[in-house]
């Protein structure tokens, strides 16, 4: 089930990827394992699949320990302090930053390990109370210079979650403000920020639309999620 559902995501991206004119080598896909277990990445992993997301950190370091950097690792979740040790560790892209103490921790714990930590700010695009990222453009603005001076932070891009709502021209304008902000760093000289992380299950045709360059989808691949169910059914 899971081999045939990517396979036929991926036929649906690169068909709507040819529609608006892009290459689809342009579109990376990330599959959203979370609240799935150690067989469903596997299955994941045979039909070819690369990069995967995780939203919480303690899942995540559980995934890594069994995979490793056979998977590349994007963290997708709300990223609390006391969890940045684990997610450096294991992340290859972390997508969630919205603060400047979080980044500068990131950056601290990333030095200790030497590593450069792939980064992309979260950004709320929509008025929903429930979406997390920063809204201000003076803090963006804020971040995005902080990023730039952190020795062990690179900044490659923007993420953000569209909102949940029918409304297309909302979701939308979400994926379009995203892009915008974008050009407008790369404007004032932040060309590593080349990635657009947006774009979910129900409204990935859209970030395609928009100028997406990292889909992150979990039920169109896995199915639907069982919140009730432990994480990790090995
Ligand atoms: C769960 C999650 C996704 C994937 O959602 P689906 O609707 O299952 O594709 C994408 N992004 C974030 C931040 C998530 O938490």
């Amino acid at each position: 089930m899971i081999a045939k559902n990517i396979i036929q995501l991926l036929e649906s991206i690169e068909r709507k990827c040819v529609e608006v004119n892009r290459n689809p080598a342009d579109v990376k896909l990330i599959a959203v394992s979370k609240n799935f277990g150690i067989e469903e990445i596997k299955s994941a992993l045979l039909t070819g699949m690369t990069d995967f997301g995780e939203n919480r950190a303690q899942e995540l370091t559980a995934k890594f320990k069994e995979f490793g950097s056979k998977v590349k690792w994007h963290f997708i979740g709300n990223l609390q302090r006391n969890k940045v040790r684990f997610v450096v560790q294991a992340a290859d892209y972390i997508h969630s930053v919205n603060s400047l103490q979080l980044a500068s921790e990131i950056n601290r714990l990333a030095g200790k390990v030497n590593k450069v930590q792939k980064v992309l700010l979260q950004i709320k695009t929509s008025n929903e109370e429930t979406k997390s990222g920063v809204e201000k453009e003076s803090e963006i603005y804020d971040l995005v210079n902080y990023c730039a001076e952190y020795p062990n932070i690179e900044l490659v891009g923007l993420m953000t979650i569209g909102p949940l709502t029918d409304d297309i021209e909302r979701i939308k304008n979400s994926f379009i403000y995203l892009r915008e902000l974008k050009g407008y760093y790369n404007a004032k000289g932040f060309n590593n920020i080349k990635e657009l992380s947006m774009g979910m299950t129900g409204d990935y045709k859209i970030a395609i639309e928009e100028g997406a360059t990292m889909l992150r989808i979990g039920s169109a691949i896995f199915g639907e999620r069982d919140y009730s169910k432990e994480y990790i059914r090995i």
